[in-house]
């Protein structure tokens, strides 16, 4: 299961489904431009290793190329090239003036010191400096990357150029022009979304349970929100444990294990699953925050839940939405619902660009505004339709994308 495969499946279902004119079908089923870099590093104990790095432009007829740089030891080609096209969706799905890109570096974090992560961070900018800038192509965080990585870049940048040049990466600091609210950006959007959606239903959050994949910046996020507004959040999964417990388990505990790097299945009353049980699991909101190829063939059957709200990138493939979409278990995409964070960042480069900085309650209201216009349009498209969420929201972006590459 390729993700760039299923992403250009997920295109052509939307592009079928409008008839959309051959020649921009054509274009957005092929990144502008592909580069890798192989990153030299003396590691603390004085060995060389090589690196490979990455960074695809995909699309910019809406902007500048936008998107995260993954540290991680599955990163590839294919990979990147599918997120840097999820990502040319999500900014045209939300509207903001952006492109899609996406870069990576393929490391494990959990065995490399922060001295080393500093040295393959800043030989990322040197290695990809031509072709980055605020004006031209913009990263910014993703899995295993944060605002430490962004201030390096930042940093790495701005001494290459020699110009402080804030606006080239988002998802700084505060205190190296980052913006208020990014942190916690992508959650909160998905929240606004789920609390939309809740409503429409005519749901009460208090009697409704959720599980969440991915303890990460956005699952974690997601399961701390969940939690203070009343959803019982049943079960979470890491990338070492997968624990249950049914009457709820308690999130600031499990944040707060998880900070200490303390182990979660001894937590307790909490009993430990495996992947399979947990994505079967009885819940009214299935919450995907982690990798790529989740919700596939083999488990979308068992599925009992109402909701999934896709908040990594690329969890669910185009067969499983299939069998999703014929059980009505609504699927709100990761391009619409993770779209939170690339928003805020859209919001820091222009404070970045125009110097002047906003309270996080004005971040907040206007990324609330601009998720529920998408969340809205998307909803319309899909009863006007009679499809999915996901070719809702493709149908939305690519009409914007046509229309700016027919300029
Ligand atoms: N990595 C995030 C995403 O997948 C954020 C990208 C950004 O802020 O540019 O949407």
């Amino acid at each position: 299961m390729k993700p760039f495969e299923n992403a250009l499946r997920q295109l052509n279902i939307a592009a079928q489904a409008i008839n959309l004119n051959s020649d921009i079908l054509k274009r957005l089923s092929v990144p502008d431009k592909i580069i890798t870099a192989n990153l030299p590093i003396k590691k603390d104990d004085g060995t060389l290793q090589i690196y490979e790095a990455y960074r695809v432009q995909y699309n910019n007829a809406r902007g500048p190329y936008k998107g995260g740089i993954r540290f991680h030891p599955q990163v590839d080609i294919d990979e990147v090239k599918a997120l840097s096209f999820w990502m040319t969706i999500k900014c045209a799905v939300v509207g903001i003036p952006m492109g899609g890109g996406k870069g990576g570096v393929t490391v494990d974090v959990k065995t490399t010191s922060d001295s080393e992560l500093e040295k393959i961070s800043r030989a990322w900018v040197g290695a990809f400096k031509d072709l980055i800038g605020p004006d031209k192509d913009v990263p910014a965080p993703d899995v295993y990357t944060n605002p430490q990585t962004m201030a390096w870049m930042a940093d790495e940048y701005s001494k290459l150029v020699g110009a402080k040049k804030l606006g080239v990466v988002t998802g700084k600091p505060l205190d190296m022009g980052g913006s208020q609210g990014r942190g916690a950006a992508t959650a909160k959007g998905g929240m606004f979304v789920l609390a939309d959606l809740v409503a429409k239903r005519s749901w009460d959050p208090k009697n409704m349970s959720v599980a969440v994949q991915g303890l990460g910046n956005v699952g974690g996020g997601m399961a701390k929100f969940l939690f203070d507004e009343g959803y019982k959040v049943v079960a979470v999964a890491d990338s070492k444990s997968i624990i249950y417990k049914e009457d709820g388990l308690n999130i600031d505990e499990v944040l707060s294990r998880k900070e200490n790097k303390q182990t979660l299945n001894d937590l307790p009353g909490v009993k430990e699953i495996s992947l399979t049980e947990f994505f079967a699991l009885p819940v009214d909101v299935l919450v995907p925050a982690a990798l790529e190829n989740q919700i596939t063939l083999e488990n979308a059957d068992s599925i009992k839940a109402k909701v999934i709200l896709e908040m990594g990138n690329g969890p669910t493939t185009p067969e499983a939405d299939k069998i999703l979409f014929a059980k009505k278990v609504e699927v709100i995409p990761d391009v619409l619902a993770n779209a939170g964070g690339v928003t805020v960042s859209y919001f820091e480069w222009l404070q970045n660009n125009e110097d002047k900085y906003w309270s996080e309650d004005e971040v907040n209201a206007k990324l609330k505004e601009i998720m529920i216009d998408a969340w809205q349009k998307t909803f319309d498209i899909a009863q006007e339709k009679n499809v999915d969420y996901r070719t809702a929201a493709f149908i939305l972006a690519i009409g914007r994308l046509a229309e700016a590459m027919s300029k």
